[in-house]
């Protein structure tokens, strides 16, 4: 057990300033933001993350962060509001599946019920060696350490976005169906509030794996804007070893806008395949605006896949993603919506 205080600030300016105090925004800051804490306190526990201060932010009020809200230019979803919250709302299901499907699939009910969506999207790698402090080298958890994960049991590790620091897999769901609906991250940083593209909250690995996102010191998530919609023929098709509980092998969020067979709108995003959400941008180049057949599907998913870098044991990822996109763009072609 390592000592470490606990803070319960009753305002979120008070919350960020805390946070701020250790001058260090990435994972392995003194100071750590506790939502719901079904990752964060996991990893306390394996003596992978050892924050000496936990900022308790479930109790906070403001900054609508509880709260889910409609209006005809989208959706705004609070970051703390729990998983299970808006997998189980009847509109939100209806009008944008691809959001709901991604939670439900995500995790058991218990875990639905406790944890935050603002942590749900920073949640940590699953990679074996990264969670076990008994191996050495990791360069996420110990920059400059080396990647025991490049010459070891590598069968669940990324094929796209790595590096020769890191190929590990980021492990979430929802952040596809967010990064394939253009969803803005609202963020209160020291300085006042800032909005950017959920896109840019994720780092690539390259030389700083240990970097995973873009957010400054003390900055926390308030919210997620998903604009225009509403989705409703679209869907996350999660492809794993088991049917429940289970991360994902390879998985894609794909939202579809068709007329008359013509893919007016194509998203696509790809997870369990990529060091972070995953933008499909060149599969989605080729269909975007052409009758979509199987033929096509798979023309795109083998130009999205052109620059996969497999190791040993996880070749089955670059056809398994590409038949992924396929299945889940014939399956949203066949439904009424
Ligand atoms: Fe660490 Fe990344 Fe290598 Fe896993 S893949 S051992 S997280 S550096």
């Amino acid at each position: 057990m390592r000592p470490f205080t606990y803070e319960r600030p009753t305002s979120v300016r008070d919350a960020v300033a805390l946070a701020q105090s250790s001058g260090e925004a990435h994972v392995t800051a003194p100071v750590q933001y506790k939502g719901g804490g079904t990752n964060l306190i996991d990893l306390m526990k394996l003596d992978v993350m050892r924050p000496t201060r936990l900022v308790d932010i479930t109790r906070l009020e403001g900054e609508r962060l509880h709260t889910v809200e409609r209006s005809p230019q989208g959706l705004r979803i609070g970051a703390l509001v729990p998983m299970a919250v808006l997998a189980d709302m009847p509109d939100v299901r209806r009008d944008f599946p691809v959001l709901t499907d991604a939670l439900w699939l995500a995790a058991s009910a218990q875990l639905r019920n406790m944890a935050r969506l603002g942590g749900n999207v920073l949640q940590r790698t699953r990679c074996p060696y990264f969670r076990d402090t008994t191996y050495r080298e990791c360069n996420k958890r110990e920059p400059g350490s080396g990647c025991a994960a490049k010459d070891g049991f590598n069968r669940l590790h990324a094929v796209l976005g790595t590096s020769d620091q890191c190929i590990a897999t980021y492990a979430g769901d929802w952040g596809q169906a967010l990064i394939a609906l253009d969803a803005y991250v609202e963020i209160l940083s020291p300085e006042g509030p800032r909005s950017m593209l959920f896109a840019d909250l994720h780092r690539l690995p390259g030389d700083t794996p240990w970097i995973e996102t873009t957010l400054a010191p003390g900055e926390l998530i308030t919210g997620f804007v998903v604009p225009g919609g509403p989705w409703p023929r679209s869907k996350y098709l999660k492809i794993r070893d088991r049917e429940s509980y289970a991360f994902a092998n390879a998985s894609a969020a794909v939202a579809l806008a068709l007329e008359g067979g013509i893919a007016r709108d194509v998203r696509i995003a790809l997870g369990g395949l990529a060091t972070r959400p995953w933008r499909a941008s060149k599969a989605e180049a080729m269909l975007r605006g052409q009758s979509l057949t199987e033929e096509l599907a798979m023309a795109a998913a083998e130009a999205e896949f052109a620059d996969a870098v497999a190791h040993e044991h996880n070749a089955f990822k670059i056809p398994l993603g590409k038949a992924t996109i396929v299945r889940a763009l014939m399956e949203l072609q066949g439904m009424d919506a």
